[in-house]
């Protein structure tokens, strides 16, 4: 395993201990190590190089090497400005006068129907009436899947009507939630395998016609850069409100939340931590600082 931050750091004070003064050079070696462990996150090249120079002109603006303890003003300052960029704060779900909509997109696998569900559970246990509607006619089971789990999530979903086209269910959902009453409708998107044009036209015609107050970007941290990729084209196309971040259960370090944040300048508001409908967490700038330091 990686050794975590402050005890690299630590190392590269110890050895210079005895110098007395410390150079820009012994900063330098620092921000190696940091360097090092943000590349080890997974956390894009361009984003480390403008976060070390930051972190190196705050280091010095702050007389880090005249102080006693160096390594740890270092480290200090290089947890507060991550979790600065991470976005400081969490950050809630918008929700206007009911109904309130979320749109979810994002890549087919990325887990936005299984976020869909787990949203709507933490949606009723906030006591607010949830309507759920799939808009996927790609994947033929992908409607039904669905309408399996928001009864898991003990929530409403929108009867299915074979053969209609996204633009239909959604005009019929929206009616749905207004007329029975719904505080949010979650409106789940078809994914592909990869971007393509088709369905950026699809989701921007959705998207149009439903005026989401939140329109979430589903991303898989275990795909790294690509999910990056991923995020940055989509908010390109259809300016996402927020970010949810699946399978953080798995081993990724989490860099890719921190190349996320900076390329599409919107929160990550959620990070999915399993399969089941009550794995979803709000997400922690501090905890992923301490991830992806290590
Ligand atoms: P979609 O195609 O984007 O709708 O993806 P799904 O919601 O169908 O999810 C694909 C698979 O990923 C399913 O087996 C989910 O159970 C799984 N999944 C979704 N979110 C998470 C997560 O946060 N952690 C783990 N371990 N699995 C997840």
């Amino acid at each position: 395993m990686f050794d975590n931050l402050s005890t690299r750091l630590g190392k590269v004070f110890d050895r210079l201990k005895g110098k007395g003064v410390l150079s820009e050079g012994d900063v330098g070696d620092a921000m190696r190590e940091i360097r090092v462990a943000m590349l080890e996150a997974d956390v894009a090249l361009p984003v480390v190089k403008d976060f070390i120079a930051s972190v190196r002109e705050k280091a010095v603006g702050q007389e880090v090497l005249r102080s006693i303890t160096p390594g740890q003003m270092v480290v200090k300052i290089v947890n507060d400005h991550l979790r600065e960029l991470l976005g400081g704060a969490t950050s809630e779900l918008k929700l206007a006068s009911p109904p309130a909509v979320i749109l979810m997109v994002g890549l087919q696998g990325s887990g936005k129907t299984t976020s869909s569900a787990k949203l709507a559970v933490r949606l009723r246990k906030d006591r607010k009436k949830v309507l759920l509607a799939s808009l996927d006619v790609q994947r033929p089971a992908a409607q039904k899947q669905l309408e399996v789990l928001a009864q898991q999530a003990q929530v409403d979903s929108l009867p299915i009507v074979n053969g209609q086209q996204p633009l239909d269910i959604t005009r019929r959902a929206l009616e749905s939630a207004r007329r029975e009453g719904f505080d949010v409708l979650i409106l789940d998107t078809a994914g592909r395998l990869h971007i393509d044009e088709s369905l950026m036209v699809e989701l921007l015609q959705v998207r149009d016609l439903a005026k989401p107050h939140e329109t979430l970007l589903v991303a898989d941290a275990l795909t790294g850069q690509d999910a990056v990729n991923v995020a940055s084209h989509f908010h390109e196309r259809i300016a996402v409100t927020g970010i949810v971040l699946t399978r953080l259960d798995g081993d990724a370090r989490g860099g890719a939340a921190l190349s996320m944040r900076q390329v599409t300048g919107r929160p990550i508001k959620f990070v999915g931590m399993g399969e089941k409908l009550d794995a979803l967490e709000v997400f922690h700038p501090d905890r992923m600082a301490g991830r992806i330091l290590g």
